[in-house]
Order: structure tokens, then sequence, then C-alpha cells
């Protein structure tokens, strides 16, 4: 039986993207030969990373002036990697601190310069965006997270700056509509929304690179792997490839803006089912709510053996919360169907009717 899959990550991706990979890992476009046995130099691969790239632009709404790399090592080596590009030798930057993979950003920039964490919702387990902070004026960057994976929470008003802005969108790129010209800088692991992991999406401005004053290992220096159209090194050729579906797959939907009104429906009816059912209460504050990952606890731990059974039997995989908030945690990214998100909720009214 196929499962309800609600992974937080490595996530669901559309059945007929699965489908069209199986069949490209055996024949790809009829060469006789695998997806992964060709040259990533050859055309049919070129084409594909070209292809990829300006889906990218065109379902971001990007201008011209900016660049899009499909590079390795996850969003986690981006946390080394921003800082490295963007902050200048004696500089300092800004970051938000709204959870752990925030919070790992900082290490790892900390390594290169004076960060200085100027909000930080770690007081109640991150179960809020912090606001009303104040934004430096003299730092080279300020760093978000826009949505914070393991606590269900999401930036809904982004930080107002001079500086240059830089998001990690992992886990909620190509959800909703934004302005994403109002940043220099993003990245996304594509393992929550666009593909397998293996790849990471990173989207720039151009005008923005070499001003630091440093000298950067070439593999750390995103204008290496611009000069190189994102083959500086062997490409991820299979999580490329599997993102230009996702991509494809998102544009045949009517693109980002039809994508966040389908996540709009689906949070929606989970969110009503928590705030109504007696059994559950969310974790995030509502204000704050997450469109891509629904956190919730049960308000009796007695309850936790018949829920856990309810949804085991109706299919469902992958809602056990994260180690550090407990409870439960929906993950309902761009390619999870509603009729899924229902089942879930029929899991929690059952329970109130098993216990009432
Ligand atoms: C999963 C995740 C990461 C880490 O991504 P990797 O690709 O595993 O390095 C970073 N930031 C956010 C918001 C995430 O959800």
């Amino acid at each position: 039986m196929k499962k309800h899959n609600f992974s937080a990550g490595p996530c669901i991706l559309p059945q007929e993207v699965l489908k069209k990979s199986a069949e490209a890992i055996i024949d790809f476009n009829g060469l006789g030969l695998s997806l992964i046995e060709v040259s990533h130099r050859g055309k049919d691969f070129v084409d594909v990373m070209e292809k990829t790239r300006s889906l990218v632009k065109e379902l971001l709404n990007l201008p011209e002036g900016y660049s899009v790399l499909f590079l390795q090592g996850g969003a986690s080596l981006e946390f080394l990697m921003t800082p490295y590009n963007l902050l200048k030798e004696g500089g300092k930057a800004a970051y938000i601190d709204t959870g752990v993979w925030a919070a790992k950003a900082i290490k790892e920039a900390k390594l290169l310069g004076d960060i200085e964490v100027i909000a930080s919702s770690k007081d109640k387990v991150y179960n809020y965006i912090p606001k009303n902070y104040a934004v430096p004026t003299d730092v080279d960057y300020v760093h978000c997270t826009s949505n914070n994976t393991i606590y269900g929470t999401q930036i809904k008003e982004f930080p107002k700056t001079d500086s240059l802005l830089v998001c990690d969108m992992s886990s909620d790129i190509f959800s909703r509509v934004l302005d994403f010209t109002k940043f220099d800088l993003i990245y996304a692991g594509a393992q929550k929304n666009m593909g397998p992991a293996g790849t990471t999406l990173v989207v720039i401005k151009d005008e923005i690179l070499g001003k630091t004053g440093r000298t950067i290992p070439a593999m750390l220096d995103y204008q290496s792997h611009i000069k190189a159209d994102s083959m500086f090194n062997t490409p991820a050729v299979f999580p490329v490839y599997v993102s230009m579906l996702t991509l494809e797959w998102m544009k045949g939907l009517g693109g980002v803006a039809a994508i966040e009104k389908m996540n709009e429906a689906k949070a929606a009816i989970l969110y009503a089912e928590i705030d109504r059912n007696p059994y559950f209460k969310g974790f995030a504050e509502k204000e704050d709510r997450s469109l891509m990952n629904v956190t919730f606890n049960l308000t009796n731990e007695d309850a936790k053996e018949a829920f856990d059974k309810l949804w085991n039997a109706a299919g469902i995989s992958g809602i056990k919360g994260h180690r550090s908030v407990g409870g439960y945690r929906a993950s309902i990214y761009n390619a999870m169907p509603i009729e899924s998100v229902q089942v879930l909720v029929d899991a929690m009214q059952e329970l109130e009717n098993q216990l009432s």
C-alpha cells in the first residue's frame, strides 16, 4: 500500500516525477544509456542543467542579474559559504536565531567574523518568530531562515534592511509567492520541496560577489560555480534531473501562486482540526504557523497509544515530531495531496470519537 508520506525531509515528491525519474535511470532520453552513466558535459545533460536553471528563474520571477546554482554539500555547507562570500575581512553580520538550523548557520559564520544575533526565540523552544527587533546598519548582511522545519514556524514579514538579505529557504522554497528580488542570496537543500537530497539550490544577485577582500577556496567561491554554470566539478546529475521534473510539474500546476493556494487549503483543514479537537493543541504560535510543517501535541499523553495506532492503520508515515519538540509534525510540502491531509484529519477525529 502506498503510504501518505508526511516526512519532514527527505520528503514526498509527485508520483509522476518518481515514475519519470525511474525511467531515466534505465534509459535517458532514448539514448540507450542511464541518466547516471552519461557525461555531464554531453548535450543531453547540459540541456537538463539549463532547463532546471531557467525554470527556477521563471517560477521565482527573477529578473536579469541573478545566478542560479546547483551545488552539493546541502544547506549545511551554505552556512559556511555565505559568510565566506559575503562577510568582509573584519566585517560583521546579523543573524536571526529561529531554531536549530539558524543556530548552526550562526556557529559556522562565527568561524569567519563578528556575528551578532539580533533576535532569538530560543526562550520558548522556538515556537514563535521574533518581531520588533532592531536591525543594525553596520553589517555586511542579515541572515534569516524563512521556515523553521522542526518547530513549524514561518516568517511572514522579512527583516527590513539596507544591507544584503540572505535567507535559508530550504523548507519552503516554491511554496508561496514572495518578492524574491528582496533577497540577495537564497539557498535551499533540494530534499524538502524540490528533489532528492544531493543538490542545493543557490540564487545569488551577481553584483554582491567579489567584494570581501578574502581569499576563498575555489569550491567555496560562488564565482567559481557561476563561471562554470554549476559544473565546476561533476554536478549531482540525478538530483538536478529530478528537480527539473518537479519544477516542470509545478509550472504545469500554474506556478508558485497556484501551489500557494493549494498549500493554504491543506494547512487550513489541518490547523482547523488541531484547534477544534480537544485532544490536540498546536505547538507554534498561531500568527507564525507554517504552511509546510504543522506541529502539534496531544493534550493528554495517555491518548498516545490510541492515536499512534489510528494513524498507522490509516497508512500515514513520518508524523513523529522532532525530538526537541515531541508530539507530532505533519509536513505537507507541495507534493502532498489534500486527500492525504484529510486522512490525517480523519484519524484525529476518530481519536476523539473513540475517547469521548
Ligand atoms: C533541512 C534543513 C537544513 C539542512 O539541510 P541539509 O541539506 O541537510 O544540509 C537547513 N535549513 C533548514 C531550514 C532545513 O530545513
